[in-house]
């Protein structure tokens, strides 16, 4: 199990420590099951210790002390419990507290550790960062300084345009006021001209009549008339009409904007750092992986023929080691039993757990057969599973149905189930309600393809 190491070492460790004292005593479990249960808890206990896994190794510990310290003398049936168990049991809180301090000891250490890795990771990745918001900012400066020079530029640029302009504009003003005063003076020439020619002619006919008439009076001639000047039509003088107004193409377009807001996007960062290893298992409760030997049912089914073909049903204990964090079921214990078409008792619980002791085995559920019906949990099939659950999550129950040809790998489901199993007070075959699921198909429960399963057969 690996945290991120954000949290204190102090409250990481804390936190292991609330783990392991959140342990319920079910008063509905004997209390023998209990005492069976501590010795497999202080066995793998030991196991994650061996394998440095001192988190899990710290949590066991500490439930293993809970148990047995403070909540299981409360039992109602605590005094019924053994001399040997009691003796057994004081022996080993002895040994679990030191163990207890001992992993303590070190998680505290490797977790000082973590922490200065992580703050020293942190530091690095808050200078990258800063590194990179400095880069930013400075190319934000510079487009914003770019930006303010084309202004500039364009700016200028449009004065020298509007300036251009104008004189274009006082150049047309001055061409048609010169045109129109060449355009005068020509005309004043014409008609000095004319008059010029008239007089002429008057003068030459009057002298013509004069001569014919033989007077000597013939007078000036007539003034010029200036209607005739004036319908001449010359045009009245009027400046042009320029646009003076900027076109707008012959704008620069204006430099593209620069957002500032713009923040360094993060998501395309490398998250390592962040990212949390998961809980030990990988099925949605966390529960760890239990391994089921692939030959398993086909043996059973062999040992179970006999009360298969009586009609008879037949029950035996899994059993099996913890190892890297996870379950491989390795022997069935099959115990003296009676039976039913219907149901399986197994006597002698002691003399089943005598075995598993001796060989150092874990309690990982049970497997029984339906001679002739399907694969599928009866009510009695889920309360006889109930304190298998309770003791150990990842406990499984294997329902072998050979005349369907079917097998069921079950569990209650931890988040209803399990409770309400637990708080049925009814006995014999009764009906639970179907929703939500009290069972399932358990999702930790994997077939090993290379591992073989033991049979130790004691009836
Ligand atoms: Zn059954
Ligand atoms: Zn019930």
């Amino acid at each position: 199990m690996e945290v991120t190491p954000y949290e204190e070492p102090s409250v990481r460790v804390r936190s292991l420590a609330s783990l392991g004292s959140a342990v319920e005593v079910d008063p509905n479990v004997p209390v023998m099951r209990y005492f069976r249960s501590g010795k497999e808890i202080m066995r793998m206990a030991d196991v994650y210790y061996d394998e440095r896994n001192y988190e899990n190794a710290f949590i066991l510990y500490s439930k293993y002390i809970t148990i047995f310290v403070e909540k299981l003398p409360k039992h109602p049936q605590y005094k019924q419990a053994t001399p040997e168990d009691l003796k057994d049991t004081k022996k080993k809180v002895k040994q679990a507290f030191p163990k207890a301090e001992d992993t303590k000891t070190k998680l505290k250490q490797i977790f000082e550790k973590d922490f200065k890795l992580w703050q020293e990771k942190e530091k690095q990745r808050l200078a990258k960062e800063e590194c990179i918001r400095q880069k930013q900012e400075r190319m934000n400066e510079e487009q914003r300084r770019k930006h303010e020079e084309d202004e500039v530029e364009r700016r200028q640029l449009q004065e020298a345009k509007e300036l251009s302009l104008m004189e274009e504009q006082q150049r047309i003003v001055e061409e048609q006021r010169q045109a129109f005063l060449e355009e005068q003076r020509r005309a004043q020439q014409r008609e000095e001209a004319e008059q010029m020619a008239l007089e002429t002619s008057t003068a030459a006919a009057a002298a013509a009549a004069a001569v014919a008439a033989g007077a000597e009076d013939a007078g000036l001639p007539p003034p010029p008339s200036y209607d005739a000047v004036k319908a001449g039509g010359y045009s009245v003088y009027k400046p042009a009409e320029v646009d003076t107004t900027i076109p707008k193409s012959s704008l620069r377009p204006s430099p593209p904007t620069i957002d500032r807001s713009l923040k360094v996007d993060r998501s395309t960062k490398p998250m390592n750092l962040m990212s949390t290893v998961t809980a030990s298992g990988s099925n949605r409760y966390g529960l760890r992986d239990l391994f089921i030997p692939r030959d398993t049912v086909e043996k059973f089914l062999v040992i179970a023929r006999e009360n298969t073909t009586l009609n008879l049903e037949t029950c035996g204990i899994l059993a099996g080691k913890l190892a890297q964090d996870a379950f491989t079921i390795t022997h069935i214990v099959v115990p003296k039993q009676t039976s039913t078409s219907d149901s399986c008792t197994a006597l002698n619980e002691g003399e089943i757990f005598d075995v598993m002791d001796s060989r150092d085995l874990l309690t990982l559920g049970w497997i029984h057969t339906h001679p002739t019906q399907t694969a599928f949990m009866s009510s009695i099939d889920l309360h006889t599973h109930c304190p298998y659950q309770i003791m150990m999550a990842e406990a499984i129950a294997i329902v072998c149905a050979p005349t369907h040809n079917q097998t069921g790998y079950f569990s209650l489901t931890q988040d209803h189930g399990l409770q309400f199993i637990s708080n049925c007070k009814e006995v014999g075959f009764h009906p639970h309600p179907s929703q939500p699921p009290i069972y399932e198909e358990g999702q930790h429960a994997k077939i090993s393809i290379n591992s073989s399963i033991q049979i130790i057969d004691m009836r």
